[in-house]
């Protein structure tokens, strides 16, 4: 809608118009390291017309944001493949099996390749093992006889380990380095150093070979690049996960028939049935029939959910026990579902903050550990004057300094954290707002529909006769008349439960002329030839009403925490209509578990100070934290006041009417229910529309920072601890290799030792205690 109205007014301010701007995410495959990651953002980012790159390693994903006017889908992937790495549009629907076989495909080949690796490398170590306990026996003299080791050694090098050189190379002559130079360049130098032995040793005077160190650290980083696959794989089982919801057929009504169709081929408008035990296939509102469903997979709430005639009800949703028909509202990618499936793929593929520190580290650390690599053979040789022992040292330290584990101690922390979030309906858009959740200091809530359900109900109507408040019933129906013939005009959840209660009264509803709705106010008309007022105490003084007659009677509906509408006739105080919004069940478990976490809780309402109190003290926020009678327009104000205070603030609301303020705010949190979701308001949606959400969020991102910490501290310590023993020649080639591959596979299962975290512990058991 706001693209319509953009380029409506286009023709006056064509000029002023921003270039437009396209955001394409890319499958990359083969980048093995931090420093691919660099080198794929840079080379993107030369590409004209690309604004943004942004590379993220364990979900082998790139964002480019780009103006489709200077560069085309097919500049952006040339400019990868120039570099030496596949990259394709992936296409999250329909392609979902073919990612996960071709995921399938190169762990397969990984297994080859490994297997290959091991079977010729075994040999090499009983010969090492052999050597160093010396042993005797012809089948160890056969093993270590040089030519033998030679023939063993050779196919590994260069069959197995050949991913390293192409990879190396493409490296190289981009400018850049990354692991596979290290281990090309380390494993080569043992490997050609034996060969030189082997051939001219006898004359050298020299006889020890290497050939089983460069072959088994070559088995060694083998195995952790396949546990590393396996275990990325499972990284975004998340996604999988919920394409695998979608259903694949409909049943839609054709000619009166029942035909099953493709899910891809329902159309907005057809009739879909939907039987007992079926997945609803698309979204859409009920036409016919009763039935329960089941949405915990989309909003993490266990309870089924009602649905009748014109209820709308989600695609992938569970149907319980009965038959019902749907008009379908939304196909393809515009469900709900596959929503949910974008944003969890974007955030899967984004940037935290805290990963700049490791990207621009692992930029200067290859370059810089080749030099300490030269730096250590050049004194190695000059102090001991051994050849073999300074090659060897050198080695150990081409081998221990790649920074891998660097490189994926965030990404991985974040695609789990995102994924454990979607399967909880916390709907996160990004690693900026995961890491910005740890540090919220103040949340602010709006109360209408967030912390209250937002379904108000009429609870007293009351007229004023004479100056005085008199319960006579007859004339109750004429207030409630009058406010409900305006009302029916207006959409504000207020408006609704006065023209409800008229409706089971069985007024009839006289019509409303100069009709105009006050936004934060009220609304006002000519109704029976009386000119109509209805709402707050500020649209009375502002319409020059005097209300006093009816403040007391006022006060004390708002004392019980009942908003309070003020009806005026021709200028003078008529009436009141009260109307009460429950309490969610959930908002006060909420609320003291926000505290606990040290958040400060704010309410926000446009609703008057007494009423905002009571609710407040409801739920368990202090009167301080609570901001009343602020007009819809200073939402977002109020909000930026408070981060001028110095507060990080998370906003929560409905996304539909505060969308300016979740803007205004550190983060904004929308709240939804089913088929009701702003998913584009808030960087954090939450699909069950109750504020537990929040402080599972806020757990969540705490979890996950955590985890990061953890990784990338254990990579900095591995390298920085690494480097000087391997320099020093405390630290044989193999054992190096082994402690490389060991830092990457530990960094990836320590996050996924995330996806155990529940962050809805505990507030999931108050619930129940509640119910
Ligand atoms: P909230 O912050 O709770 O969403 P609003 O800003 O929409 O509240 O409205 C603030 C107050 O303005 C309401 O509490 C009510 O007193 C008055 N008001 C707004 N719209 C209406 C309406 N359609 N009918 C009557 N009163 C209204
Ligand atoms: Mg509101």
């Amino acid at each position: 809608m706001a693209a319509e109205r953009a380029e409506g007014g286009a023709a006056v301010q064509q000029v002023e118009q921003p270039a437009r701007e396209e955001r394409l995410i890319l499958a990359v495959e083969g980048m093995t390291c931090a420093a691919c990651v660099a080198r794929v953002e840079k080379s993107l980012k030369r590409v004209p017309g690309v604004r943004v790159a942004s590379v993220n390693l364990a979900a082998e994903r790139a964002t480019v944001v780009y103006d489709p006017a200077q560069a085309a889908v097919g500049d952006l992937i040339g400019a990868v493949e120039k570099i030496g790495y596949r990259a394709r549009v992936p296409r999250p629907e329909a392609g979902a099996d073919a990612e996960r076989e071709a995921r399938r495909r190169e762990i397969r080949r990984q297994r080859r390749t490994f297997a290959l690796a091991a079977v010729l490398s075994l040999p090499l170590l009983v010969a090492m093992i052999g050597h160093a306990f010396d042993l005797g026996g012809p089948l160890l003299r056969f093993l270590t006889n040089g030519w033998v080791q030679f023939l063993l050694a050779t196919p590994v090098q260069f069959v197995a380990g050949w991913q390293f050189y192409v990879d190396a190379y493409h490296n190289l002559r981009g400018r850049t380095a990354n692991m596979s130079v290290l281990v090309a360049l380390g494993t080569t130098v043992a490997y050609l150093y034996s060969v030189v032995v082997l051939l001219f040793g006898p004359s050298l005077g020299v006889h020890a070979l290497y050939f089983e160190v460069s072959a088994i650290l070559l088995t060694l980083i083998l195995l952790g690049k396949l546990l590393e696959a396996l275990a990325r794989g499972r990284t975004s089982e998340a996604i999988r996960k919920l394409m695998g919801l979608q259903a694949k057929t409909a049943r839609v009504l054709r000619d009166g028939r029942e035909v099953d169709v493709p899910v891809e081929e329902v159309r907005v408008g057809d009739v879909v049935v939907v039987r007992p035990g079926e997945r609803v296939p698309v979204d859409g509102v009920v036409l016919e029939g009763h039935s329960s469903v089941d949405e915990s997979l989309l909003t993490g709430e266990s309870l089924p959910v009602d649905k009748g005639p014109g209820d709308p009800v989600v695609g992938a949703t569970i149907n319980q026990h009965g038959t019902f028909t749907l008009r379908a509202t939304r196909v393809g990618r515009d469900t709900v579902l596959a929503q949910i499936i974008r944003v969890v793929e974007e955030a899967q593929g984004s940037k935290a903050p805290i990963q700049r520190l490791a990207d621009v580290v692992s930029a200067w650390f290859v370059p810089a550990v080749i030099g300490v690599a030269a730096l250590t053979f050049a004194l190695w040789y000059a102090a001991t004057g051994d050849l073999t022992r300074s090659l060897l040292n050198m080695t150990a330290v081409l081998v221990i300094a790649c920074p891998c584990a660097l490189g994926l101690a965030t990404p991985t922390a974040i695609m789990v954290g995102t994924g454990v979030g979607a399967e909880k309906g916390l709907l996160i858009k990004g690693g900026e707002q995961l890491e910005t959740a740890h540090r919220l200091q103040a949340v602010v809530l709006d109360k209408t529909g967030t912390i209250t359900k937002g379904r108000p109900e009429v609870t007293d109507v009351l007229p004023v006769e004479e100056g005085q408040v008199v319960t006579s019933p007859y004339r109750c129906s004429d207030v409630l008349r009058w406010a409900a013939a305006l009302e029916r005009r207006s959409e504000h959840p207020l408006a609704q439960a006065v023209v409800a209660a008229a409706e089971r009264e069985g007024l009839a509803l006289p019509e409303v002329e100069d009709f105009r709705a006050l936004p934060g106010r009220g609304v006002r008309g000519r109704v029976e030839g009386r000119e109509v007022l209805l709402g707050n105490r500020r649209l009375m003084e502002e319409s020059g009403v005097d209300a006093a007659p009816l403040a007391a009677e006022a006060e004390r509906l708002e004392g019980e925490g009942k908003t309070a509408m003020l009806l005026a006739v021709d200028g003078r105080p008529a009436g009141i209509v009260a109307v009460a919004d429950t309490v969610k069940e959930t908002s006060a478990a909420a609320i003291r578990a926000l505290r606990g976490l040290g958040v400060r809780t704010i309410m926000m309402t446009g609703d008057n100070w007494r009423t905002a109190r009571a609710i407040a003290r409801q739920v368990g926020i202090p009167e301080e934290d609570v901001l009343a009678e602020v007009l819809p327009e200073e939402k977002a104000g109020r909000v930026q006041e408070l981060r001028r205070q110095g507060l990080v603030v998370g906003m929560v609301g409905d996304g539909i009417n505060d969308a300016p303020a979740l803007a205004a705010a550190d983060i904004g949190i929308a709240l939804g229910t089913g088929a009701d979701v702003a998913i584009e308001a808030g960087g954090i949606t939450l699909m069950r529309g109750d504020l537990r959400g929040v402080p599972a969020v806020i757990r969540l991102s705490r979890a996950t920072i955590g985890k990061i910490r953890q990784n990338l501290f254990w990579a900095f310590v591995y390298n920085v601890l690494g480097i000087p023993l391997a320099a020093l020649g405390m630290l044989s080639p193999v054992l190096a290799g082994a402690a490389m591959a060991l830092s990457s596979v530990s960094v990836v299962s320590n996050s996924l030792l995330l996806k155990r975290f529940d962050p809805l512990r505990g507030l999931e058991a108050e619930q129940a205690a509640v119910r």
